[in-house]
């Protein structure tokens, strides 16, 4: 039985592949204790891990802000900023009776500098491709010039107070950018489908595929209002919430649609604007994604990497339409397996038309076949990792000691940092 403490961060994107790890954790018999933003509670409580809260100083509605934007500058001083003060809070709660073992996510920069600091193993949980995969053109890099000059203040007063938790600290000064590493680093994704980046000749970062357990999701959904017709199902995933415009262009497009289609338009959207929508539209603000894609014939989505990954699980052909720049080298990945077609109008500032959507949707639906074959293709290889189980393997290695057995509840001593 090792004590690991998991330093995960307050969106979606990055919880969701975490909690089928953890509970796997969990369920061998570890002690674990994960550390998040408090509104992601009940969804960590779930999985039996122990759940201990950071101080206010990071947000879902952070990431969501700075990654709508596009903006790289101000997310990186997003992270530069809430890294001190994570830092700090995490080692306060853990320095007197450190874990075996600390598992971060692959932008939680404070996780690899408190696993340095206590002098814990460490491992790095990757949910997007490495940084190095992707060149930013001339003028990406001259805007992010402007960008950093305009956050220095900023940047300033975030590096004194990533410094001041010493030398010993320090992160790893070599590229890429994302993933911080561990001691050991796990790309939660296949050799396949990431592009090509240095990591990928490094034996410190393992490929375990996609970490897909429906189990660990919350979100309800009324399945009987789906009638068996084709479903189109579209999300634009739980950061570009509230993008009205985008939803009313697919009611546009797809009035006429002969099938059902599913809009899955972000936590927190008022439904009521949707009420006069045309009879085979559905409205949610969230839906149990994974079920729904074992119904759906296409999946337009923004192209966040889980939701791509998922798509291509399911052997779902894909319309990608990307909000920023990242979720653009998700989807060109999608289409370069072949699983489908990506409109990168979005990412120049235009909006995407209803002709534009009708005519992709189309084109997906003559070579239905072809693109789901590939999607199944490449989702083969995200299944061949080993998923979650083969991730917890992982961590055990790292930790040194492989459950022998299920240990029972009162055997396990909890961390301090346990709330
Ligand atoms: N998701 C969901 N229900 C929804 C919308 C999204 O369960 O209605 C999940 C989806 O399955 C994925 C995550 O939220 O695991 C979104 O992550 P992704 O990387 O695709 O995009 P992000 O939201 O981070 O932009």
């Amino acid at each position: 039985m090792a004590r690991i403490a998991i330093l995960s961060v307050p969106a979606y994107g990055h919880l969701n592949p975490v909690l089928p790890i953890t509970g796997e954790l969990v369920r061998r018999g570890h002690s674990v204790t994960v550390f998040n933003e408090a509104s992601f509670e009940p969804l960590i409580r779930a999985t039996g891990a122990g759940f201990a809260a950071y101080p206010p100083v990071i947000h879902l509605e952070d990431f969501s802000r700075t990654l709508k934007d596009g903006d790289m500058i101000a997310w990186i001083e997003m992270i530069f900023s809430a890294t001190g003060p994570l830092l700090g809070a995490t080692y306060a709660a853990l320095r007197d009776d450190p874990p075996d073992l600390i598992v971060f996510d692959g932008v939680a920069l404070w996780g690899e500098m408190l696993a340095k600091k206590l002098r814990v193993p460490s491992v790095s949980i990757s949910t997007t491709f490495a940084s190095d995969a992707f060149a930013r053109d001339f003028g990406q890099f001259v805007q992010d010039t402007l960008n950093a000059i305009k956050l220095s203040p900023r940047f300033f007063v975030a590096v004194l107070k990533m410094t001041w938790h010493g030398a010993l600290a320090m992160p790893s000064p070599f590229p890429p950018l994302v993933p911080r590493r561990g001691t050991k680093t796990l790309m939660m994704t296949s050799r396949d489908f990431h592009p090509p980046s240095r990591i990928k000749a490094s034996s410190n970062f393992s490929f375990v595929g996609c970490s897909i357990a429906p189990h660990t999701r919350q979100e309800a959904f009324d399945f009987s209002r789906l009638d068996g017709r084709p479903l189109l199902y579209i999300s634009l995933g739980t950061l570009h919430h509230g993008n009205s415009a985008f939803f009313d262009t697919c009611i546009d497009a797809f009035r006429d649609y002969d099938g059902q289609v599913l809009l899955s338009v972000g936590r927190g959207t008022d439904l009521a604007p949707y009420a006069n929508a045309p009879a085979n539209f559905i409205f949610a603000e969230a839906v149990p994604q994974l079920a729904i894609l074992e119904r759906a014939r296409i999946f337009l989505t923004h192209g966040g990497l889980n939701s791509t990954h998922e798509g291509l699980w399911h052997g779902v052909p894909m319309v990608a339409v990307p909000q920023q720049l990242e979720q653009f080298h998700n989807a060109q990945a999608m289409q370069a397996a072949g699983a489908g077609i990506t409109i990168d109008s979005e990412i120049h500032g235009q909006h995407v038309t209803a002709a534009a959507l009708r005519a992709a949707i189309a084109r997906v639906e003559a070579g239905h076949a072809g693109f789901a074959a590939a999607a199944a293709g490449i989702g083969a290889t995200l299944r061949d990792g080993g998923g979650y189980v083969e991730a917890a393997n992982r961590i055990e290695e790292v930790a040194g000691r492989r459950s022998a057995a299920i240990q029972p509840e009162s055997a396990i001593r909890p961390l301090s940092g346990k709330a």
